[in-house]
């Protein structure tokens, strides 16, 4: 059995992780590009969101190298997330493929049902390697999202031009190498120090702008057409409201992992203007924007892509948001048609506008 799964990031380090320790061949689709999309664009339905099309094309060119077994999240809610596995099998079986399917639904109660998922998946390991390979992908999700927040602190300040990528590239391969849970500690710190040797000018405090958000959007490069590069190149510290352990940790682990980026604030902030759940991240997209403006953000940045359900709800509140606030907020859509200058064009006009907002705001106060 060779396994494959779509891409989201920095995710395939965790799942590839896991599933290796468990002794699974496993199949890396080669990073999203423009290929990807096209492939997706011409198989999956015009109206689609974004990251159905890009799965696809992962799984297209999965297939190419070998994968027969998919491995996916599933999930529930007013949103096409759930049926995402289901309408892609269906798509890749319509075209010749020959996928075996296997959908790691979210545990409505308790966390055995996905343990028992993933040791059907793995000819039913022990219990105990079983739950170590989970720690391992958890660990590296959790020193991914170390390593990306140092990298989002250094890039406006780095000295030397792309220093940053330069060396989170090689945090990121201590990362992977660590095979166990064991390894990890050292791992991760051998990873920091690599990222401490980013050279800084200076700690002074610069522009904060914090990216919200439908989550495939903000975690793919990809798909934000690298949003976070683009914003350190222009001076810009980011931060994300949602990161890849604290996905893990809610949607496979009912949140009982200790993790320090829960969403649980954020969903109850954002309750206040939306009154109930709307689907994917929607009330997390709100409450996060309310809690950027009390940590005194400079602006905040929507992410989604065309025809996205929940984002689209979330949106439509913003101004309020923003306004009651005092908080500027830009909503980006992407698509398959969105253009990389375009996209930096209003970046660099919403960050122009964040700097007056603040010199007006120096002068007056
Ligand atoms: S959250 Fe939006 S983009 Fe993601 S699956 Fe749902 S509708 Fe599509």
């Amino acid at each position: 059995m060779k396994v494959t799964y779509p891409h989201m990031g920095h995710m395939w380090i965790c799942i590839k992780a896991m599933l290796e320790y468990l002794d699974m061949d496993v199949v890396i689709p080669p990073p999203s590009s423009k290929k990807t999309l096209q492939l997706g664009m011409k198989h999956g339905p015009e109206f689609a969101c974004m990251p159905l099309k890009l799965n696809l094309g992962n799984l297209m060119e999965a297939a190419e190298m070998g994968a027969d077994t998919v491995v996916m999240a599933g999930g529930c809610g007013p949103c096409r997330f759930g049926y995402y596995a289901q309408v892609e099998h269906a798509i890749l079986r319509d075209l010749g493929y020959q996928y075996r399917l296997v959908v790691l639904e979210p545990p409505q109660k308790h966390i055995g049902e996905l343990i028992g998922k993933i040791r059907h998946i793995t000819n039913n390991r022990s219990l105990y390697k079983v739950i170590k390979g989970i720690r391992l992908g958890y660990l590296k999700a959790s020193a991914v999202d170390e390593m990306e927040k140092k990298a989002f602190y250094c890039r406006p300040r780095e000295l030397v031009a792309g220093e940053t990528d330069r060396l989170l590239r090689k945090a990121l391969a201590e990362v992977i190498a660590a095979e166990t849970p064991e390894e990890m500690p050292a791992a991760r710190e051998k990873a920091m120090e690599i990222m401490r040797g980013v050279q800084v000018g200076s700690h002074e405090p610069v522009a904060r702008v914090g990216l919200v958000g439908e989550i495939f959007t903000l975690l793919e490069p990809f798909a934000n057409m690298e949003i976070e590069r683009k914003l350190g190149a222009l001076g810009v510290e980011v931060d994300r409201s949602i990161h890849l352990s604290q996905w893990v940790n809610d949607h496979l682990f009912l949140g009982l992992a200790k993790n320090e980026h829960s969403s649980k604030l954020a969903k109850e902030r954002g309750l206040a203007y939306l009154g109930h759940m709307v689907g994917g991240h929607g009330l997390e997209t709100v409450g996060s924007t309310m809690i950027y403006a009390k940590q005194d953000y400079d602006g905040v940045i929507q992410l989604l892509p065309f025809t996205c359900m929940p984002e689209i709800v979330a949106q439509s509140i913003l101004p309020r948001v923003s306004a009651d606030h005092n908080i500027p907020v830009m909503t980006l859509i992407v698509d398959e048609m969105s253009g990389e200058a375009g996209m930096v064009t209003r970046l660099e006009a919403f960050v122009d506008l964040l700097a007056r907002k603040r010199d007006v705001g120096e002068v007056t106060a």
